[in-house]
């Protein structure tokens, strides 16, 4: 498919200012939702204020767009989010179910790998986004033939008007856009959270929001890399360690602390530190840590193995090979880099013959596989964080229809909300999921009917 062909293809510009339905954002969560009313036969816009749809979709997955997790149970899949529970209705009408099933319908068809991660059966996220741009534009799974969505692209909603309705509550009463204002029945915020701010998400929905009396929890990265303080891991880059697992302490008093929580997966060193699923999904809660105390990380790069296990597996091979270096009996459990910097961190001479290691040595190597002890500095920031953690408080949202409590005809969908989940799928489909609730339930509003 040719690159960008969906990017274009999409811009259909609205002829009249007012609409029934105005969604702002079209990434996953606008896409969904817009299209979710407009099937309806709600008159919606779709507001963006790039000059494509999904800027950010395209990068998802590494370009190949991990669309969801096939964790279908929903008590299950609700603990793969930070305020999961808010999001158990959604799921429960709009699951990954109905998500691969919505896929199918729209031509993509889909594959579910390690750890039930769902993918485009092509590895291609621009294919997902084409097939969107198609649903909203065409709309071909409509038997009405009703349902296109008008895109406003270019466009950027920088204030909200509002006023008293018949019954005194307040409602928006108009979107201003650089040079043009929009008004419509009902208003669905998209505009996704502060990450990758290059994207178009860059956290002007927070302020919208807030100017409408929202609060706004903390947006802090989430999914970001994690800095560490030790120098050795310079040496590490592009290393990657299957299911791993990482431990979390708070140090009390100069003792190892208290442990916080861990988190197993699969592991990748960079140049300064650690990423990978697992460093990812405890990084926001080791950013929170850090702006209170200092932490301590351990990793344990063999958890199938308990101590004794490893101590029995060391000297089976040494019985084997007596004439082997400590290095090379190490590359035999991990990457040869890995096998080297371990050794010098254990104190044991990398070319030493291990057949003639000391227990203590063979004792320091064991506890640097088991239990590898590293120092977060920080986290990485907006910039490189995957999603935002925070956002609209979700004491002020219906989580049956997405509707706020504050403003009579605004609903939220997406990243914008104070919800995000770990690596897998679960951030997409939250958006999807939200997106499609926000939709359906301004379809069967009353004031549409
Ligand atoms: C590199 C990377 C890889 C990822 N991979 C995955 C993955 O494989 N699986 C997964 O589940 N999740 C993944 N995520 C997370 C996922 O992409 C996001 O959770 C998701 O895109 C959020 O969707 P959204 O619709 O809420 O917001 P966004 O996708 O951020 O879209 C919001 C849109 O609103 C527009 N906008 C903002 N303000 C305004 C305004 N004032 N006026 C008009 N338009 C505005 C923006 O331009 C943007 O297009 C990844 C994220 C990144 C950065």
């Amino acid at each position: 498919m040719a690159a960008g062909a969906g990017r274009q293809a999409a811009l259909v510009m609205a002829k009249e200012d007012k609409f029934d339905v105005a969604v702002i954002g079209a990434g996953p969560a606008g896409m969904m939702a817009a299209g979710t009313a407009a099937e309806s036969g709600a008159k919606v816009i779709l507001i963006e204020k790039n000059k494509q749809l999904g800027k950010k979709l395209l990068l998802t997955g590494n370009g190949r767009c991990n669309i969801t997790n096939a964790e279908f149970n929903l008590k299950e899949l609700v603990k793969n989010y930070n305020n999961g529970e808010f999001l158990f209705h959604s799921f429960s009408v709009f699951g990954p179910k109905e998500i691969m099933d919505f896929f199918a319908k729209i031509g993509i068809k889909t594959k579910t790998e390690r750890g039930k991660r769902v993918f485009p059966i092509n590895d291609d996220a621009e294919e997902v986004l084409e097939a969107l741009n198609r649903y909203l534009t065409g709309n071909p799974s409509t038997s009405s033939g009703q349902g296109s969505v008008n895109i406003l692209f270019n466009s950027e909603v920088v204030s909200v008007e509002t006023a008293n309705n018949a019954a005194g509550r307040r409602k928006i009463s108009k979107i201003i856009l650089r040079g043009r204002e929009i008004t419509a029945e009902k208003y669905i915020f998209c505009t996704g959270g502060k990450s990758y701010p290059l994207t178009g998400s860059d956290g002007s929905g927070y302020k919208l929001s807030e100017d409408l009396g929202h609060t706004v929890i903390k947006p802090m990265p989430a999914l970001s890399s994690i800095r560490l303080k030790e120098k050795w891991v310079e040496n590490l880059q592009g290393i990657s360690l299957r299911d791993i697992k990482i431990s979390v302490f708070s140090p009390e008093a100069g003792q190892k602390g208290k442990r916080q929580f861990s988190e197993s997966g699969d592991l990748l060193f960079t140049h300064s530190g650690i990423s990978g699923p697992a460093a990812l999904d405890i990084s926001a809660k080791v950013g929170d840590l850090l702006e209170k105390s200092g932490i301590k990380i351990y990793l344990d790069l063999l958890p199938l193995l308990n101590h004794e296990k490893l101590e029995g597996n060391l000297d089976d091979i040494l019985k084997r090979y007596p004439k082997k270096t400590v290095k090379n009996i190490l590359s035999d459990f991990v990457p040869e880099r890995l096998a080297e910097v371990l050794s010098g961190i254990a104190g044991v001479d990398k070319n030493k013959i291990a057949n003639n290691m000391s227990k203590q040595e063979k004792r320091m190597l064991i506890k640097a596989f088991k239990s590898l002890e590293v120092t977060a500095a920080s986290i990485l920031g907006f910039d490189e964080a995957k999603v935002t953690r925070g956002g609209i408080s979700l004491k002020e949202i219906d989580h049956k229809t997405m509707k706020s409590k504050i403003i009579d005809n605004l609903f939220f969908a997406g990243e914008i909300i104070d919800v995000d989940g770990k690596t897998g799928g679960f951030n997409l489909q939250m958006c999807w999921s939200t997106g499609y609730i926000a939709g359906e339930a301004i379809a069967l509003a009353d004031s549409l009917r």
